[in-house]
């Protein structure tokens, strides 16, 4: 605790200090820009989202959701750790770690193949222990998919963005807004009714199929139309060679009354998710993936100009 404490006060006092800190742009999101930094005397990688102070009210709070949310997750090592804030020149950097491989979406468009099985095996029970632990707070990820679950390139996962992540309060058990991103949303959120932690088992669901096979079920559709279709269709199927416990807890992930789908910590106790030890037989596959994306991908652009001394 105490070291944590130390490291974040470290990591604020280089910031503070250095100019120069951002390296090249790695993303854009809705709220700003993400850069990597490299932090001066120790030379860490980290991550920097730039957000504009200047937005509006919505957007602002919603950020300082994703900050919360981030800070209280610190000690699980499946979630994007959260080193700190600083306000630079009416912005605000919200510093993280830095996951160099990118996203596993980024990762299959730049590969131009879906994970292999033993990869999203162990990317499934990673993804499994973040929700878990996100779970136990009573706070909803909301928006998981490909394109938010992290990879280093020594070929760690963890889940990121918690931009639309939500606290179930005691007086608000369950949440009633359409959040999320259609193809991965749960009906009973597409029907903005009451929802809980089973919305995110849905989104894995739909996650693991996207992993598999590059898109998420209905992905030829128009946004609009799937939020009629995800309703009233059946619930998607794994189809393709796959083993039968992978096919078998895709399906209990995406049974479409949301009671039926196990809660997290169960779903790591299914045999196929407790017997996979993700260090060795997931982890170097996806390692030999990022390295296979880097050397598929140009060479990244430097930052335009210096960057602000943070204030
Ligand atoms: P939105 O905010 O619209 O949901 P998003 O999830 O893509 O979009 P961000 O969290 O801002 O938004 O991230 C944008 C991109 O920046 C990511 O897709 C990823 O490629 C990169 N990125 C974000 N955080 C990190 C990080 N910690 N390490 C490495 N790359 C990151």
């Amino acid at each position: 605790m105490h070291q944590a404490r130390d490291r974040r006060e470290r990591l604020r006092e280089m910031l503070a200090r250095e100019r120069d800190t951002l390296e090249e742009q790695v993303g854009r999101g809705s709220f700003g820009v993400v850069h990597r930094a490299r932090v001066a005397g120790t030379k860490e990688q980290v991550a920097v989202k730039i957000v504009d102070l200047e937005a509006d009210v919505s957007e602002l709070e919603a950020v300082k959701s994703e900050v919360e949310t981030m800070a209280s997750a610190t000690a699980c090592a499946q979630l994007v750790r959260y080193l700190g804030c600083h306000v630079v020149r009416r912005r605000l950097w919200i510093v993280t770690e830095y996951l160099g491989g990118g996203s596993l979406g980024d990762l299959m468009a730049k590969t131009n193949k879906p994970l292999p099985e033993a990869c999203i095996r162990g990317v499934l029970s990673e993804i499994l222990k973040g929700l878990a632990f996100l779970h136990a707070q009573r706070r909803l990820h909301r928006d998981v998919k490909g394109k938010n679950v992290l990879v280093s390139i020594d070929g760690s996962v963890k889940l990121a963005d918690f931009g639309v992540a939500t606290r179930l309060t005691d007086t608000t058990t369950k949440r009633r807004s359409l959040i999320g991103t259609p193809y991965w949303m749960a009906p009973e959120v597409i029907e903005q009714s009451r929802y809980d932690g089973a919305a995110d088992v849905w989104s894995v669901g739909i996650t693991a199929i996207e992993l598999a096979t590059t898109k998420p079920p209905h992905s030829t559709l128009h946004p609009m139309k799937v939020l009629f279709v995800v309703p009233k269709a059946a619930s998607p199927v794994l189809e393709g060679e796959f083993t039968a416990p992978f096919k078998a807890l895709v399906a209990r992930c995406v049974a479409k009354n949301a009671d039926d789908r196990p809660a997290c910590d169960v779903l790591l106790r299914a045999p196929w998710i407790a017997s996979c030890n993700f260090e060795a037989a997931s982890k170097p596959l996806l390692a030999a993936l990022v390295a296979e994306a880097a050397a598929a991908a140009p060479p990244p652009r430097p930052p335009s100009s210096r960057s602000p001394t943070p204030s």
